[in-house]
């Protein structure tokens, strides 16, 4: 579906789109709901995610920011929530599609007619957190693309490759990796060029790609000579990649195989668990 097809949705406040899902988060959201909250990025990833690419779940499987009067965060909600019951998928050419997903069960949100997906996305304020994930899934196709380049000369990073593959086809999160702590990083690279720390979360997210892009080009780039930075990059590929909606599982896959590299594409709306129309 394009953004111009007619669409519209009117939220029931049932709050069961929010049950039983895995939430993704990129690095602009989490920069977003940590200063929403008054947390430190790092605090906030502890606190509220598992391995810093998932929201927590609260007992019976409810994400850790609903409440009895819906959610907490609403302002700073990360887009998938604020696509939802649409989910957006870029493919490896930059083309952009949208897709429904089935009601779940017990929603009292109702489908109709009465606008344009362009409208709804305007009404929920995704424009923003679009262009960041697009921001974001560009640094992940150049992290990606060295990460294919170093497999073929070094073993370590094979290896690697496939636990965290492995541990997604389990369905846990991949191991958290620092370079995703958008404080922490953006602090780093503020400090060692004499800048003030960041208000906004887009000036963190610019400095912070800015940071992890140097980073690529410097220590992540240089053929592994050691665990730690063969590590440092499986982690960065593997946290951007499941934040951002990427199929990891699958370009794992291709990778273990030996076949051709798979595409790098993004599912927006996730939600793990939910079904397309
Ligand atoms: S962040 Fe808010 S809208 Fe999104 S799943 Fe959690 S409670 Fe629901």
């Amino acid at each position: 579906m394009s953004r111009h097809l007619p669409f519209s949705y009117r939220c029931g406040r049932c709050g069961r789109c929010c049950e039983d899902m895995r939430i993704q988060v990129n690095p602009y959201e989490t920069a977003r709901l940590a200063r929403g909250l008054g947390l430190s990025t790092s605090d906030f990833l502890a606190r509220c995610t598992r391995s810093g690419v998932w929201l927590k779940a609260k007992s019976g499987g409810v994400c850790v920011f609903l409440t009895g009067d819906g959610c907490s965060v609403h302002r700073d909600r990360p887009l998938v929530c604020r696509l939802y019951p649409l989910a957006r998928h870029r493919n490896s050419s930059g083309g952009e599609r949208f897709a429904c997903l089935l009601p779940r069960p017990g929603s009292t949100g109702t489908h109709g007619l009465d606008g344009e997906i362009e409208d709804y996305l305007a009404a929920n304020g995704a424009a923003p957190f679009l262009e960041q994930a697009d921001a974001w899934l560009a640094l992940f196709s150049r992290a990606w693309s060295l990460f294919e380049a170093l497999l073929g000369v070094d073993p370590l990073l094979a290896a690697l490759a496939s636990d965290i593959r492995l541990l997604a086809l389990d369905g846990h999160a991949p191991p958290r990796s620092r370079l995703l702590d958008p404080d922490l990083v953006a602090g780093e690279q503020c400090a060692a060029r004499g800048l003030p720390r960041p208000e906004s979360p887009e000036e963190t997210a610019r400095l912070h790609r800015e940071a992890v892009d140097l980073w690529l080009e410097g220590p992540g780039r240089a053929r592994s000579r050691g665990h730690e930075r063969a590590e440092s990059l499986a982690r960065l590929v593997a946290g951007l990649g499941t934040g951002l909606g990427v199929n990891m599982t699958s370009l794992f896959q291709h990778v273990s195989d030996e076949d051709p590299p798979g595409a790098v594409e993004m599912d927006e709306a996730l939600r793990l668990g939910a079904d397309f129309l």
